[in-house]
């Protein structure tokens, strides 16, 4: 059990202090004071009888607590006053300082604070025997041993007050007007009252020494009376502070008030030390109040461990002076208030501070408890639940905060590539799992310095307002790249994620935050096209996503107008050299815009739907096109590309089978061409249409492989007949041994599981070569023939000789002189 150490640079000085003034006091005792006798004044009493009463005067003070401190009215030199009289200055000296040790221990009072009282106690008194000594006559008796007596107490009084206000002053740094004005008063009236009612006692022991006693009684009768009204007068204070505090604790922001009710607490407790504890499905936070401020610290185990275990009240155990209740919420304790080190001298935290406690914890606990729940919504409201990012209201709110406090701003939205891939071959839970780890990590690079946040499956938005950051973003994102671009293993596959990032700075690019994150998507576009993967908004550009537009809503007409057509790219046999068949791809001609590529229309295809009418076009173009090429002679197989949303279209098996009957082809002469994450979308709809298709006849190729993520597993499992290397690893693999090597592996595997292997993207002699080398099937590309309309691509194929393409490698083709390869269609 960890038990907070009180005050250790208070109970350093405090011991440092005692040590002085004990060797003082001693110096003072054994040489000048003990050569004193005692006076001979007609009343003596006992030490012993000294020891008692200085116990009961210092037992029955009245505390009276002004600012930070506690003043005690109790009149604990009237022992003095009196032993100044009726006892030697050495037994005055000892008698005193048993009384106090003997009423300190009696209250538990810590051992620093302790060992103060006693050494003060061992210095005052000799002090004030001398100053009473220099002044009194040798009978000390009349006025003038009043006044001698009346100077020592002030001078006792003086020494404690000196002493006290050293200790706060090396502690605190410094004391407040208020403490000494209040203090002057205080020693002065005390003083005078006390000297008074001592000789008042002495003159009447003098007479009869039984008075004594019958004063003391008297005299704590009277204390006792004043002590009862001021535990009232604390009372209704506490009442009127406790009804205060419940009216000022549903003031502040919800988000301040533990920060409030810290303070509060440690004013109304008067503690050195305050804190609010308060317990969330995560963890604990608390808030500690101390003289410099409010602030969030590491909670300590005790007394928390301790509140949990009692759901009660703790009080400090012996020699720790603090004060904890539980802060009860519908769930039961949800919290705790403390309070530590209790301010002033006087006394420790006892049973009416547990009330008072419990009192305040009462009015806080079910306003704090509203409140966490405030901040919570609060919270939800603007954060991400699956990454805890700030979400798009979170962020808006950043940024109007910026735009409002005068600053400037960098929006970078950053969209991951392929993200979509990873979701369909590994399953959500994986795809949720590596937006958590990349969001981590976006969260580590951007540490205080920047504000990152989610506002998309799988878009985050990263603000910088530091104005170098604002300055030069690119750099920044370049980074980001490389932050996401570190690998990730997810079920055992390691992936790497690479991503696109668009720019729009405040106020050049966006006057709000909507503005500039629609700018932002703009750039993230022209990112995405480009290679560099970072890009700036810029004004020109906005036309894209206006094209976008206006694409999508003209693709329609285009097909019903017939703008859309169909070309055919050759695929050669490497073993013989002899066409296999062609690919058919779909060109769009545009009126204004001019060559449409199809990386752009198709995706808007696949989101308006429109692909489904593109495919049957193509499907039927195709065939009809295949099947007068077998009229002619010519023997081949017409590949068509299938998109994703087609693979979840049950009728598709039939509709096939259909335009293969009304153009008269063979099921095995047409190839489907997909790629595994459309497969991936839907799989086991996909593998139903799949295999009806299969069933048919008809031949069906893995589109793009090695792209996708789970491709070896997949590709046992699909029903396929051709596996096609995608063209990035065929392009480069001249120069980039690891795609060499990826090249290499899907041959090897395609073979090992009896499936036809063509490459795309075949652009030279070279690779024509290597592929030959490497037992790859079949090959397309530039390198052969570009795709080119029905018409030119039949007058390439009455040109092809096998013999000589194999004899002289795909150079057959590209050595053919430049009239002669522009009549084949070879540079279209
Ligand atoms: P894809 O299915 O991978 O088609 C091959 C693409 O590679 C074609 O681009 C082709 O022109 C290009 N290509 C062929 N040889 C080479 C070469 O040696 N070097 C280089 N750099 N590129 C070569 P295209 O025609 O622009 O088509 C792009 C993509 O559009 C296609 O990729 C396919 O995914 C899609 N697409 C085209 N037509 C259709 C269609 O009718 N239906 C569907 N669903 N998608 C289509
Ligand atoms: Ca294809
Ligand atoms: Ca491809």
């Amino acid at each position: 059990m960890a038990v907070p150490v009180a005050r250790s640079h208070t109970a350093r000085t405090a011991y440092a202090l005692s040590a002085v003034l004990l060797a003082a006091g001693i110096t003072l005792t054994l040489w000048p004071v003990r050569l004193l006798d005692r006076l001979d004044t007609g009343v003596a009493i006992w030490p012993i009888a000294l020891v008692a009463v200085t116990m009961l005067f210092s037992a029955s003070s009245i505390t009276v607590e002004f600012r930070r401190q506690a003043h005690t009215l109790s009149m604990t030199e009237i022992p003095l006053a009196i032993g100044l009289f009726a006892v030697s200055p050495v037994a005055l000296v000892l008698a005193k300082a048993l009384g106090h040790l003997l009423d300190n221990v009696r209250v538990r009072r810590p051992a620093y604070k302790t060992a103060f009282n006693v050494s003060l106690v061992v210095f005052q008194v000799p002090v004030a025997v001398l100053v009473f000594r220099a002044l009194a006559s040798a009978g000390a008796t009349g006025p003038r041993g009043w006044l001698a007596a009346a100077a020592a107490v002030v001078t006792a009084n003086l020494i404690s007050a000196v002493a006290i206000f050293t200790v706060i002053a090396l502690t605190q740094g410094r004391v407040g007007r208020g403490d000494l004005h209040f203090a002057v008063g205080e020693w002065l009236l005390v003083s005078v009252a006390e000297t008074a009612f001592a000789i008042v006692a002495v003159e009447a022991m003098r007479q009869e020494p039984w008075t004594g006693v019958l004063l003391a009684v008297v005299a704590l009768l009277v204390l006792f009376f004043a002590r009862a009204y001021a535990v009232l007068r604390d009372r209704h204070l506490e009442l009127a502070a406790v009804y205060e505090f419940g009216r000022s604790v549903s003031e502040p922001d919800p988000e301040d008030l533990p920060e409030f009710v810290a303070g509060k607490v440690r004013e109304l407790l008067r503690a050195e030390r305050a804190e609010v504890l308060l317990a969330y499905e995560g963890g604990l936070t608390c808030w500690q109040a101390r003289e410099d401020g409010v602030r969030t610290v590491a909670p300590a185990e005790w007394p928390w461990s301790e509140v949990v275990e009692s759901a009660g009240p703790v009080l400090g155990p012996r020699g720790h002076d603090a004060v904890a209740v539980p802060l009860r919420g519908e769930t039961g304790v949800v919290g705790m208030l403390a309070a530590y080190d209790r301010l002033g001298n006087v006394r420790r935290f006892n049973r009416a501070d547990v009330q008072l406690l419990a009192a305040l914890a009462a009015q806080a606990g079910a306003t704090l408890e509203s409140a966490r729940l405030v901040e919570r919504l609060r919270h939800e409201a603007a954060h991400d639940a699956l990454t805890g990012l700030l979400n798009w209201t979170g962020l808006r709110a950043r940024v109007d905060g910026v735009i409002n406090g005068g600053g400037r701003i960098a929006l970078l939205l950053m969209d991951l590539d392929r993200f979509k891939d990873v979701n369909d071959t590994l399953g959500h839970h994986n795809g949720d799992e590596l937006l958590v780890e990349l969001s981590e990590r976006l969260v580590a690079y951007c540490r205080d310095r920047r504000v990152v946040g989610r506002i998309g499956g799988d878009e985050f938005v990263v603000l910088l307002t530091d104005a170098g950051d604002v300055a030069a973003p690119k750099p920044v994102a370049a980074e980001l790249l490389g932050v996401v671009a570190a690998p990730v293993v997810l079920d055992g596959v390691r992936i790497e994620m690479s991503a696109s990032i668009g720019l729009a700075v405040y106020p050049e690019h966006g006057l709000d935050a909507a503005g500039l994150l629609q700018r932002a998507d703009v750039a993230m576009y022209t990112a995405k096209a480009g290679h560099g993967g970072v890009a700036m908004y810029q004004p020109s550009e906005d036309h894209v996503s206006a094209r976008r537009l206006v694409l999508a809503g003209e693709l329609r007409r285009a097909l019903d107008e017939g703008l859309l057509t169909v070309a055919y790219q050759p695929k050669a046999s490497l073993e013989d050299g002899r066409i296999t068949g062609v690919e058919s791809l779909l060109r769009w001609q545009h009126r204004e815009l001019g060559f449409v590529p199809p990386d752009e229309f198709i995706p808007l295809a696949e989101r308006t739907g429109l692909i489904v009418s593109l495919t049957t076009y193509v499907l039927d173009r195709a065939l009809g096109q295949t099947a007068r090429w077998l009229r002619d002679g010519l023997d081949l197989n017409a590949a068509v590309n299938i998109s994703a949303r087609n693979l979840l279209d049950s009728e598709l098996p039939d509709e096939i089978g259909a335009l293969l009957v009304r153009h008269g082809v063979e099921p095995r002469r047409l190839t489907l061409e997909i790629t595994e994450s459309s497969v991936m979308a839907d799989p086991e709809r996909a593998m139903d249409v799949l295999e009806r298709l299969h069933g048919i006849g008809i031949r069906l190729s893995v589109d793009d492989f090695g792209t996708g993520y789970s491709s070896l597993t997949y590709l046992k499992k699909l029903p396929v007949d051709e596996v096609k290397i995608d063209k990035s690893f065929v392009l480069s693999m001249a120069t980039d041994a690891g795609d060499a090597a990826i090249v290499r592996s899907i041959i090897d595997l395609g073979g090992s599981l009896g499936l036809t292997v063509v490459a795309e993207g075949v652009e030279d002699p070279a690779s024509w070569q290597r592929l030959a080398d490497l037992g790859c099937d079949v090959v397309q590309g530039y390198g052969l023939c570009r795709p080119v309309p029905a018409e030119q691509a039949t007058a390439w194929l009455r040109a092809w000789d096998p013999e000589q393409a194999i004899r002289r490698g795909a150079r057959s083709v590209t050595e053919l002189t430049p009239r002669r390869r522009l009549a084949l269609g070879n540079d279209l």
